[in-house]
Formats: structure tokens, sequence, C-alpha cells
């Protein structure tokens, strides 16, 4: 058994644990990640990555144009369609998400739908390219406290490697091995609904041409569920509620039947790559830490997937955590700063679960609006009433519309604000104008704004004058402080008037600004 030593070990290489290990390296840590698949993620799950997520990659230097080249084009993934069934009648559309260049004003990334097993390998060269490679099929099975930190073992090709670390970090998912050896439970709702998903290959453009969407909510009860593209209509997941017990693989010829049933007749031959279930769930980790120990994204929380707020929650988690781990390291805080990731980060995640689980049940209101039975022809008959009675289409009408705050959710994305240990402001309950609608502010706890700046003949965001390993300090242009600071006008161009206008602040305050982006305090000048 080989006992080797690093800062950070990284347990699990999913979008969150990848993200970890790339910021570790950008703060100037050592770091490990393990990975129990033998290769990268070919399944897909997660599509969103949200502005707040790519602004993170950006900050750490990623080639964030490079990964959003691979992603699908705002006018392809651009709305979300009620059929009954793909290529049929349109029930109803509703815009997707944000992506439109008119949202640079907020944000210098817009959203975009990048399959999770598309985006993986991309997060994965990137790492190489750090000189870090993923250490796959190895698997962590215990810890035990250290003198440095923590001892994991770790099972690869069948002989265990000891490995010490000062921080072990558990990005192993829902079903978290790491968790469970810590002795922390996960509190919630642990089965709302099965769903079975079939991911296949099919040229489907002649069905789509019409009406280019990323998500097909297929009316039809002979088949529902919905069909989600993930990328240039060739790449599907079909996926579809199931009763408790149904989980039983099928045939490929029963699965081409079962998918067939939700599309027109097409000639489009379709591969099943493949079946798979899953339970939606809303369950929290009762700690995100225990000593050294710490979890982030599905092993600290899991929630709906209506809304797209998992993967991206769980970025913003690690995001928050590593420059933590970096200044304790650097001697300059102590372990106590580790007690405001949870203070901060929980929060933030019982907010998008609350919002993903309205989404998911507001979506029966539909259903309900077309004559949802559990007979099956009965549902069928109720459908084609509906669609010939103008009373019953209006009704309809109104239930998607309803649905707009699942689609639309940039102020939550964006515009979320952590309880810092100074402040004592709760958070205000969530409202569909605070999820739909971004609303820039300088109070303590939001991220900084963004506006274009220019410096040295270049243009920026507002966020690139934050530099992961310290705290900014940027005033106006008549702010006085003895302390290092970027002012306004005079270091960096601000054509746009971003600080006055955006921020609403005069020329002798400065703004305080955390190494994760997010305001810590308001100055004036000393
Ligand atoms: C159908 C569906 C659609 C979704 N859509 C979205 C979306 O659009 N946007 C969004 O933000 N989220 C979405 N999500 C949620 C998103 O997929 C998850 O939140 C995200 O994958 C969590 O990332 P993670 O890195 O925390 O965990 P995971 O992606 O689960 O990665 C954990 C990794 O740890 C590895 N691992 C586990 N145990 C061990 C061990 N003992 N040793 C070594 N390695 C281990 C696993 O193999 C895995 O690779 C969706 C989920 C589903 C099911």
């Amino acid at each position: 058994m080989i006992t080797t030593s690093t800062d950070i070990l990284i347990v699990g290489a999913g979008p969150v644990g990848l993200t970890g290990a790339l910021i570790a390296h950008e703060l100037g840590l050592s770091v490990r990640i393990i990975e129990r698949r033998p290769t990268a993620q070919s399944a897909p799950a997660a599509h969103v990555i949200n502005a707040r997520t790519f602004e993170i990659w950006r900050q750490i230097g990623l080639d964030v144009e490079k990964i959003r080249s691979a992603a699908q084009s705002p006018e392809q993934a651009g709305f979300v369609h009620w059929v009954t069934r793909l290529g049929e009648k349109v029930l109803g559309t509703l815009q997707y998400e944000q992506q439109g260049d008119d949202n640079l004003s907020v944000t210098p990334t817009p959203l975009r739908n990048l399959s999770q097993h598309l985006l993986e390998p991309l997060l994965v060269s990137e790492l190489k390219n750090c000189g870090i490679g993923v250490e796959y099929a190895s698997t962590w099975e215990a810890c035990e406290e250290g003198p440095e930190g923590v001892i994991s073992t770790v099972a690869i090709n069948g002989q265990n490697e000891k490995i010490s670390s000062k921080w072990l970090i558990a990005c192993d998912g829902a079903s978290s091995s790491v968790r469970n050896a810590c002795g922390i439970s996960m509190v919630g709702p642990d089965n709302l609904q099965k769903f079975l998903t079939f991911h296949f290959r099919a040229d489907l453009k002649l069905l789509t041409a019409a009406n280019p969407g990323i998500l097909y909510w297929i009316c039809d009860p002979r088949a529902g569920g919905t069909l989600i593209s993930h990328g240039g209509d060739n790449e599907w997941v079909y996926m579809y509620p199931i009763a408790e017990g149904d989980e039983a693989q099928i045939s490929p010829s029963e699965c081409d039947q079962l998918i067939r049933k939700a599309i027109a007749p097409t000639s489009a031959t379709i591969t099943v790559l493949r079946q798979s279930s899953w339970t939606m769930t809303s369950q929290f980790a009762d700690s995100y830490r225990l000593s050294r120990v710490l979890l982030a994204g599905d092993a600290a929380h899991r929630f709906p997937p209506s809304g797209g707020m998992g993967l991206n929650t769980g970025i913003g988690d690690i995001h928050n955590l590593m420059w933590k781990i970096d200044r304790i390291e650097a001697g300059v805080a102590d372990l106590a700063l580790l007690d405001t990731y949870e203070k901060e980060r929980r929060p933030i995640a019982e907010r998008n679960a609350q919002a993903s689980m309205d989404n998911a049940f507001k979506m029966f209101d539909v259903f309900m609006a077309l004559g949802i039975d559990p007979d099956i022809e009965v549902a069928f008959a109720n459908l084609n009433r509906v669609l010939e009675d103008a009373e019953g289409m209006k009704v309809l009408d109104q239930a998607i519309q309803n649905q707009a705050t699942h689609f639309d959710m940039l102020g939550l994305q964006i515009g979320y604000r952590y309880i810092l240990s100074t402040s004592t402001t709760e958070l205000e309950p969530l409202t569909d104008e605070i999820i739909r609608n971004y609303r820039p502010s300088v109070e303590a706890g939001n991220r900084l704004p963004h506006g274009w700046l220019e410096r040295n003949g270049e243009k920026i965001s507002s966020l690139d004058l934050v530099s992961l390993d310290d705290y900014l300090i940027v005033g106006g242009s008549e702010f006085v402080s003895d302390l290092p600071h970027i002012k306004i006008g005079q270091d960096v161009q601000d054509t746009d008037n971003w600080w006055s206008q955006i921020l609403g602040l005069s020329s002798n305050e400065g703004l305080l600004v955390r190494p994760d982006q997010h305001i810590e305090q308001r100055l004036s000048s000393i």
C-alpha cells in the first residue's frame, strides 16, 4: 500500500469535482481528483449551464468561448413546446431562458444549453492542460483522521492506496460514499417520482424544423413524458414517469416502440444508446462539513431537474468553498471561515430546490387542463375534446403561460445574495419576480453586478477585476483609501457609467469585493 499526500483530494469527476480541481490548481494548491468510472461520463443529464457558472469558469481562466461554442445555439435551443407528439400539433410554446445578446448588459456569458456528457470532457481537457489527470477507475472507500488532515483509502485497479490530504472534498454525487462514511444523513423527501430515460440517436430534423426547441412535453397520454434535445436534433433523451417497481430494462425493440409512440411517424433510424431510471428527490445533507471533510454539489443537495439548477448550484458551492480553503492554507484566515460555507450556500440551494419543486408541481396544471385521467383512453378522448373546444384551449393556453417562471430564472441564477457573517438581513421570500428578474444590487452578499469597462484598451467585464486569490477594493474617481485599490476613471475606463448608473454609487464611494466576486462591504472614503 502506497501513501501519497496532497493539499486537496477531490472525490468524483463530475462537473463540480472537475471545477473544484481547476480552481485548486488556479489557486496554486496541489490537488488529486479520483473517479470511480473508467472514463469520462457518456450519459447526458444536465444541459442548462447558466450565466453564473460560465462567469465562474471565466474567472478561473478556462477557455469559455471554446466551451460555449460546443453548446446548442440559442436559435436551436431557445424554446420549449407542448406538443401532442414530436412533429405533430403544437399546443403551446414558451421562450427558454435568457440566452440572447441583450443579456450582455447583465452578464458577459449568457446561459447556454450544453449537455453534461459533452461538457465534462471539455473540463477534463482543461484540467489536462494544467498538468492534472483525472484518476479514473479509482474508488474512494474510507477515511480516517491523519496528522495532516485526512487519510483516505482508495481502490485503484484492485490495489489499495492511502492518500493523505489536508482537505477531502466530496463531489461524489447524490449517493456520496464520503458523506455516508462521515455519518452525515440526507433530510427531505427521497422519492418524489421515478422516471425511465432512454438516451438515443435519431435524425429528427424533419420533425423539429418548424419548431426547434430544447424540450418537448408530449401531451398525447398514450405516450406522455418529455423529449430533451441534446444537440443537433440527433441526440435525444426521452424521459417519462413510471410507477414504483417499473424500472426493469426492456428490449431494444420495445425501446424503439416506446420512443416512436412519442413522435410522429418517421423513417428515421432510432439507435438506443442507454436506458436508465432515476428518482426525483428534494434532499439536503444535514451538515456540509465534518472537520476537514466538505461536501459540494449533489453530495450536499439534490432536487428536481425542473429549472436546471442542480449542476449550477454545485458549481456555486465549489467556488464559494475553494477560495476559503486557500486563505486558510495561506495563513490569512482561520478555520472559522469555513463555517460561512454552509451558512452562505445552504439558503441558496434551498431556494433553488424550492423553485425547482414549484416548477415540477405547477406542470400538473397543464395536464389538468388537458383532462388527465388514469384511464389512458379516457385521457386521450379528453385531449381531443380540448383540442376542438375554444374554451378548453383558452384554459390550456393559460396553464402553459403560467409555466413561464419555470423557463425564465435569470433572477435566481445571478441575483442571489449570501447572508454574510456581518449581515443580519435574511433573504426575502422567493417570488416569481425575484426568480425571473435580475436587479443589480450593491447590498453586501450580492454578486458584483456586471458592466463593461475598458482596461489598457481592452474591453473587460467588471467581474474580470476580481482575482480568485485576493479581495479587491474598487472605488469611484474620488474615492480615497490607504489600501491598494482600483480607481474608476483612472485604472479602468467606465464609458457606460457602470459605477453611477448600474451600481448607483457616488464618486467617493468604494466596494470591498471577495475573491468569489461577491460584495463584502460598501465603503466610504477615509
Ligand atoms: C434528467 C436530469 C436533468 C438535469 N438537468 C440539469 C440541468 O439542466 N442543469 C443543472 O444544473 N442540473 C441538472 N441536473 C442535475 C445535475 O445533473 C447534477 O446536479 C450534477 O450532475 C451534479 O454534479 P456533481 O458533480 O455534484 O455530481 P455527479 O455529476 O453525480 O458526479 C459525481 C461523480 O462522483 C463519482 N463517484 C461517486 N462515488 C465515488 C467514489 N466512491 N469514488 C470515486 N468516484 C465516485 C461518480 O461516478 C460521478 O462521476 C439534471 C439531472 C437529471 C437527472
